[in-house]
C-alpha cells in the first residue's frame, strides 16, 4: 500500500491571500487540491468542479445527511463543505491533500484528523486586510465591514495551529508553506513507518 499522503489545512481570514497562494502551491507541487461544495451563487468566471461544486440549499443538505463532508460551515450565509471520500481517496492513493477552508471548518477538521499540519495564513497587516478585502468588490458596504470584523476576530484562533505564515508576498508564502511540508514529511514518526516497513 503506498505512503498516506499529508492533509494540510490552509486558512486563515478571508481576504489573507489564502487562494493565490494554494493556487501557487498546486502550480509547483504534486499536491491536490480539495474542490469544496457551496450554496454560494458563483461570481464571474467561476467554473463548476473547478473553483466549487455549487448547490442548492436541498442538495447540500442531503449531502449533509449522507455524512459526505468532512466538515461543513456556515458563512454569512452559504453553506460550505469539504467532501469527505474524495479527499480519502486521495490520501489513501499517497498524494497530499490542501484543503483551503475557513477557521471554523479548519478547527473541525483538527478534531477529527491529529496529524494533518495546520497551517494559519495572516495578512501583511490588518490594513492591508481591510483593503484586500474591499478590492475583492464582490460585497455590499455591510458585508464587507462584517467579514472585515469577522477576520479580525478569528485572527485569535492562530494559537491552535501548528504553523503561521505571515503573506507579505506570495512567493515568499509559498515557499515556507514548500518547506514546512518538507520539514512535516520528515517527522520521526512519519519517516520510520515508513522506513521500517516490510513488504511481504
Ligand atoms: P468565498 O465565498 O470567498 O469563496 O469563500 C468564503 C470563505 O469560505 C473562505 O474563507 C474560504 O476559504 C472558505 N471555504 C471555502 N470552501 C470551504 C469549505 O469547504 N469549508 C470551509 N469550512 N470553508 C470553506
Amino acid at each position: 500500500m503506498p505512503k498516506r499522503g499529508l492533509l494540510i489545512v490552509i486558512s486563515g481570514p478571508s481576504g489573507a491571500g489564502k487562494g493565490t497562494i494554494c493556487k501557487s502551491i498546486i502550480n509547483e507541487s504534486d499536491c491536490w487540491i480539495s474542490v469544496s461544495a457551496t450554496t454560494r451563487a458563483p461570481r464571474a468566471g467561476e467554473i463548476e468542479g473547478t473553483n466549487y461544486f455549487f448547490l442548492t440549499k436541498e442538495e447540500f443538505n442531503k449531502k449533509i445527511e449522507d455524512n459526505d463532508f468532512l466538515e461543513y460551515v456556515e458563512v454569512y450565509g452559504n453553506l460550505y463543505g469539504t467532501p469527505k471520500s474524495k479527499v480519502e481517496e486521495v490520501l489513501n492513493s499517497g498524494r497530499d491533500v490542501i484543503l483551503e477552508i475557513d477557521i471554523q471548518g479548519a478547527l473541525k477538521v483538527k478534531e477529527k484528523v491529529d496529524d494533518g499540519v495546520y497551517i494559519f495564513i495572516l495578512p501583511p497587516s490588518m490594513e492591508e486586510l481591510k483593503q484586500r478585502i474591499i478590492k475583492r468588490g464582490s460585497e455590499t458596504p455591510e458585508s464587507l465591514m462584517t467579514r472585515f470584523k469577522s477576520a479580525y476576530e478569528e485572527i485569535n484562533f492562530i494559537s491552535k495551529y501548528n504553523y503561521a505564515v505571515i503573506n507579505n508576498t506570495v512567493e515568499e508564502a509559498v515557499r515556507k508553506i514548500q518547506s514546512i511540508i518538507t520539514a512535516e514529511k520528515c517527522r520521526v514518526g512519519r519517516v520510520k513507518d515508513s522506513f521500517f516497513e516490510i513488504k511481504e
